[in-house]
């Protein structure tokens, strides 16, 4: 198989199974669904029951060596795995083993898992399954930061409700605000300043901004 193929297997195996972030209990029941047994083994020690399994099957040697695997033969569907493992590796393994049963490796051995295409596959899979779809990842994101987006949209409105607020405002002030000019005047004024008083004096409208006829007068609308 070759990269396209693992990543439909890996679609397919994720809307089968219901499967977005795989965790320990959801490939548990994965295998659980499939038929599987999965049987805790120590490399160790075993209980009567788990060693009589291993002698039986002639996995002692397996066992000894693995951290996981599968067996399948006409009476058994079984995972194998070490209970001394962490939560994680354990989860690695389970994905591994699931990604040997799912890719179809299954035909050939009782024990899975002894040619390097296959181990290959298996990892890919793996590889595949842990990464999350694009949609699945701004999914969780959205849900798990539910408050802070709300919050973040709301200033934003707020923002631009204020901005806008700012801008009309400023519209306003420019163009129909308290500003006088004189007949021949080429600055406008605030009211009360000196260098228009006894002037005759009418209001700035907004053609006379457009016009860019005006500036502001330096000494009573001093610039920043
Ligand atoms: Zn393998
Ligand atoms: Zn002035």
């Amino acid at each position: 198989m070759n990269e396209r193929d693992i990543k439909e297997k890996v679609r397919r195996f994720r809307r089968e199974y219901g499967i977005k972030r795989p965790s320990l209990a959801s490939m548990q029941s994965v295998f659980e669904r499939q038929g599987f047994t999965i049987i805790l083994f120590n490399q160790v020690i075993n209980d009567e029951n788990v060693n009589t399994i291993i002698d039986n099957l002639g996995l002692v040697d397996m066992i000894a060596l693995s951290d996981g695997f599968l067996y399948l033969d006409n009476n058994y569907r079984l995972v194998f795995l070490n209970e001394k493992l962490s939560d994680d590796e354990k989860l690695l393994v389970l994905l591994h083993e699931e990604g040997h049963y799912y890719c179809g490796h299954t035909t050939q051995h009782s024990v899975i898992g002894k040619n390097v295409v296959e181990e290959h596959e298996a990892n890919e899979f793996v590889h595949y399954l842990q990464q999350l779809p694009l949609s699945v990842t701004i999914g969780e994101f959205i849900s798990e930061n539910k408050r802070i987006i709300a919050v973040i949209a709301l200033a934003t409105i707020i923002i631009f409700l204020v901005f806008g607020a700012i801008k009309v405002y400023h519209d306003r002030m420019l163009y129909e605000g308290e500003y006088y000019v004189t007949a021949n005047g080429e600055k406008y004024h605030l009211k009360q300043c000196v260098t228009i008083q006894g002037h005759e004096i009418r209001r700035l409208t907004k053609e006379d901004v457009l016009s860019g006829r005006y500036s502001p007068c330096g000494i009573c609308l001093p610039e920043d």
